[in-house]
């Protein structure tokens, strides 16, 4: 079954789901609205032990919705990260219990238990991440950009969610520690969702839904860590109703028949889109906006700030090395591709040409003989019918790969046309060059014969000359009956036909 969706940059990306029995396909729509409306159930009802209930009903039935997923659905893409996830929602859900227990109790100890539930989602969540976006094909710089950005976002996080509980004269080291731990985190987090960003995950709708919900989760806890630390955060509000959200869509990735679908990397995408550079150069003048606000008022976060902008500058010099290295290894290719011929591998006409004009003129300045072949099998066109056109390009090939080795690295076989070859050779006289190319007729492949006609260069010939004398000197071949070789009537070489 084939399912498209639009991608960012405009074009279609078409992907196959695998057709599974085992996975309904529309299950995720219902558990996506299913659980939207527990999350509005939570957030309507006053907060309580019926809200807590539900709550904590949410998270445990999204944990058993994933692990569920995993045990059914027999084509998942990593379906041990997706057992993590399961986990780590899992963990949610003890987690809340625990806190919904002591918070109906009045009581509010902090750090509690509950903390060490919620902070071991997160290595859980890494780990997914991580495996995730393992075995992409190419990775096309996609961590890199994810860290710039990652290490940018660092800067406001420090000073919005982690400066303030440094400043905090009250807290003991235990509840430092646990207070920080919570964005330190999500500032981990965020480049391993945006590594999958950029690794052009979201044109797969189950992993675009994934994306939402780490996302989602990642608002909430910025939203609690904010709340929290500024005094208005209130149990059973939007915050709690944020993470259930998180909850749902990654369920919803899950149970999406896509979610079976192994990523790969877009056919045609540009190493850098403009869009790219514009998100990875706003997140680079973050750390120099927020040294040049803060100036003065703040000497931590301009301390980690400027630490921050040393760490990007290195991460934009090795992004841009590696595009360079990239670049380089492309031109080359190119290079190399322009010159040679796709079917054999030999020289095309345009090296040819190239290589012929050099040649030319060494011999025009050393006085060194030059000699130049015309090669053509002969009744091509008849192996063709008899054995098919695809027989004809392996005999082609086959052909290139006997001719070879009889070649020094200076010459040069190149094909010119369907079965037509030309053989340049430097400092070779029409003797040596005769013996050259016979042993290469001989070694034709297939039973298979060649006509070729023999010219050496003459001081003052044009390319167009000195290749029309040896094309002329391989028709002779052919009309003086085919299977030999001919040369090209020289002044100080009689016609030989
Ligand atoms: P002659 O002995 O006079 O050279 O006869 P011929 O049949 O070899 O020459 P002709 O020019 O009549 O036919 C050349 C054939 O080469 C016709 C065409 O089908 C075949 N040909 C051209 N390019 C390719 C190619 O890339 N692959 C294959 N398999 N065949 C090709
Ligand atoms: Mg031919
Ligand atoms: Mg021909």
């Amino acid at each position: 079954m084939k399912q498209l969706r639009g991608d960012s940059d405009g074009a279609t990306h078409a992907y196959a789901v695998p057709n599974e029995v085992s996975a309904s396909r529309d299950a995720w729509r219902w558990l996506l609205i299913g659980g939207l409306l527990l999350t509005l159930l939570y957030v309507v009802v006053p907060y309580g032990p019926l809200a807590s209930a539900v709550y904590i009903a949410a998270t445990l039935l999204a944990a058993v919705a994933v692990a569920l997923a995993v045990k059914r659905r027999s084509q998942l893409f990593r379906p041990t990260a997706w057992l993590l996830i399961a986990s780590a929602l899992g963990l949610a859900a003890s987690g809340h219990a625990i806190w919904f227990w002591l918070d109906l109790r009045g009581l509010e100890p902090f750090p509690s238990i509950a903390d060490a539930f919620y902070l071991a989602i997160y290595p859980l969540f890494m780990a997914a991440l991580w495996m995730l976006g393992q075995r992409s094909g190419r990775d096309d710089g996609a961590l890199s950009d994810a860290l710039i950005v990652g290490i940018a976002a660092a800067v406001p996080g420090w000073a919005l969610l982690i400066a303030p509980y440094l400043e905090a004269p009250d807290l003991t080291l235990l509840q430092l520690f646990v207070s920080t731990a919570y964005p330190v985190a999500d500032l981990i987090l965020l480049p391993l969702i945006l590594r999958l960003v950029f690794l052009h995950r979201a044109r797969i709708t189950a992993h675009l839904f994934l994306l939402y919900g780490m996302l989602a989760y990642l608002a909430a806890d910025m939203l609690y860590a904010h709340g929290n630390s500024a005094g208005w955060y209130e149990p059973g509000g939007i915050t709690d109703g944020l993470w259930l959200v998180a909850y749902a869509l990654i369920v919803t990735a899950i149970w999406h028949p896509s979610a079976s679908v192994e990523p790969c990397p877009p056919i045609s995408s540009a190493e850098l889109s403009s869009q790219r550079l514009i998100v990875l150069g706003a997140a680079s003048m973050m750390a120099p906006a927020v040294i040049l606000l803060t100036a003065g008022v703040d000497v931590e976060v301009v301390r980690v700030a400027a630490i921050c902008s040393t760490l990007l500058f290195l991460l934009v010099m090795h992004r841009m090395a590696g595009l360079m290295r990239k670049t380089n290894r492309q031109a080359h290719e190119l290079e190399k591709l322009s010159r040679t011929d796709p079917l054999t591998g030999a020289a095309n006409r345009r090296h040819l040409g190239d290589e012929l004009e050099r040649e030319m003129s060494r011999a025009q300045r050393s006085g060194s003989p030059l000699t130049l072949a015309f090669m053509d099998l002969d009744y091509f066109k008849r192996f063709n019918d008899t054995y098919g056109h695809a027989a004809g390009d392996i005999l082609l090939n086959e052909l290139v790969g006997a001719w070879r080795p009889i070649l020094r690295p200076a010459d040069l076989l190149a094909r010119i046309g369907g079965e037509e070859f030309v053989v340049l050779l430097p400092d070779t006289n029409i003797d040596e060059a005769r013996q050259v190319v016979e042993r290469m007729r001989q070694r034709t492949p297939r039973e298979q014969t060649c006509s070729a006609g023999i010219a050496e260069f003459r001081p003052g010939d044009t390319a167009e000359a000195f290749l029309a004398r040896a094309d002329q000197a391989m028709y002779a071949a052919k009309h003086g009956g085919r299977d030999r070789v001919a040369f090209a009537a020289a002044p100080s070489q009689p016609h030989r036909e």
